[in-house]
């Protein structure tokens, strides 16, 4: 080959684009993972908090509904459809106390990750190294979010005041106070607080949130309360910071329609503050997606309507209690504690004293990923229950604070949780005394 032709090739041959490191990782995110690796052995899939159940009938009737009228096909106001401005104004009147102004203190997003990643980015600025605290273990779109808006994530850790190796209640699990305000520095904009919790399945008390919120006055913060499962709670009920005495003025509240109704794929959430908070937040989601999908804007705002009359979230929630019911009975069956959840749909179960054994062929990328992430894959293969490991809640430092808990979610249908007592026999003979 002459040095001309040679030349020539190397010129078609043009390096590709680069993408930025934060992408070009090929690991997979632990959903996927643990999805593929259920999938894989055909296991009970307990993983990802998506519903193994239909929605109820009048909630696809109406977004189906919503797609026949020729009036929902086109784009929808920035802000969102009024339709569903007023049935969020009407449920967070009663939420937070106060009359809600469809006009100025709404907006409706692609999910609530979408009111999340809005809210960030409307608050801070690139460049500024600005702080936002958030509580581990964290729901693990918050920190990629924050990046993504130009801040930092300064984590704070629940820490569990009871002994691991029996029944606590999600309430033991404590902010330390201190703790949270010695995290605050002159950079810190906001506080996220997710109410009731996933995974932890805390529902914050008034002092606790009055306690949250001193702190948030004491320094100037912003509150993200994320309370997409403020519908969930069993045995105490669910108090919106926004509600406290001052709060209001300080704080953006964030919810889902997929959640509350049942449709995480449908992609609609909404975010609730006053006009100086809410401004801002629409700018930056005009600018993320412009606006949410038309058609499903009207089915949630039908589905809202009917189920406010019906007692669908009354039944909704006695569903819930009974599934977490039979998750808690099968772990009490099979003989590991776990962590009671006052809300929301995720079980922690401490699974300490499974014997696993030491030379285990794990696959390179669960191996690589630290002991919790062994020990939910030994669950998915060993014996057939998916779950997820909280490790991925946690920043690197805190790792460890994710022990031996494996995070199962109850969002399942009663076949899926028969299934998962049936499979889950297998396991009493791994315990080691
Ligand atoms: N916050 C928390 C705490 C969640 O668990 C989830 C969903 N798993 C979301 C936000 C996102 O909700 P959506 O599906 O409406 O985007």
């Amino acid at each position: 080959m002459s040095h001309s032709t040679k030349a020539h090739d190397s010129a078609r041959v043009p390096s590709l684009p680069e993408p930025s490191p934060v992408y070009a990782a090929t690991g997979l995110d632990v959903w996927t993972m643990m999805n593929q690796a259920a999938a894989e052995v055909g296991a009970v899939n307990l993983g990802q908090g998506f519903m193994s159940f239909p929605p109820k009938e009048f909630i696809t009737r109406a977004a189906q509904k919503a797609l026949e009228e020729n009036a929902h096909n086109q784009y929808a106001p920035p802000r969102g459809r009024p339709a569903l401005l007023e049935q969020v104004a009407a449920r967070f009147g009663l939420r937070l106390g106060r009359p809600i102004d469809t006009a100025s203190e709404i907006s409706i997003h692609a999910g609530a990750n979408e009111a999340l990643l809005s809210v960030f980015t409307a608050f801070l600025t690139h460049g500024q190294g600005e702080e936002v605290i958030v509580m581990e273990p964290a729901f693990d779109q918050y920190a990629p979010n924050i990046a993504m808006a130009g801040g930092t994530t300064v984590y704070v850790p629940l820490r569990a005041q009871a002994p691991a190796d029996a029944v606590m209640s999600s309430n033991d699990w404590k902010l330390d106070m201190a703790e949270l305000e010695a995290a605050v520095t002159p950079k810190t904009r906001i506080i996220v607080l997710n109410t009731p919790h996933n995974p932890v399945g805390k529902v914050f008390t008034r002092p606790e949130l009055e306690q949250i919120g001193a702190v948030a006055e004491r320094h100037n913060l912003l509150i993200i309360a994320d309370e997409v499962y403020e519908h969930l709670t069993f045995a105490r009920e669910h108090l919106s910071i926004a509600s406290l005495p001052r709060m209001w003025d300080r704080t953006v509240t964030v919810g889902s329609a997929g959640k509350l109704l049942g449709v995480t794929g449908w992609r609609v959430g909404w975010a609730v503050g006053p006009h100086a908070l809410i401004q801002p937040t629409l700018a930056a989601h005009t600018r993320i997606v412009f606006t949410t999908n038309t058609p499903l804007q009207e089915g949630v705002a039908a589905a809202m309507r009917e189920a406010s009359a019906n007692g669908f979230y009354e039944t909704q929630r006695s569903e819930y209690q009974h599934r977490r019911d039979r998750l808690m009975a099968i772990f009490d069956d099979v003989g590991l504690p776990y962590v009671v959840p006052d809300g929301a749909y995720y079980l922690l179960v401490n699974a300490a004293a499974v014997r696993m054994p030491e030379d285990y062929p794990f696959p390179a990328a669960i191996a690589d990923r630290g002991p919790n992430f062994r020990l939910a894959y030994y669950f998915v293969r060993e014996f057939g229950v998916s779950g997820i490991p909280p490790a991925e809640f946690y920043c690197e430092p805190h790792r460890a604070l994710a022990g031996d808990y494996v995070r199962f979610a109850f969002c399942k249908t009663d076949e899926g949780l028969d299934a998962a007592a049936a499979a889950l026999q297998k396991l009493k003979n791994y315990l080691q005394n």
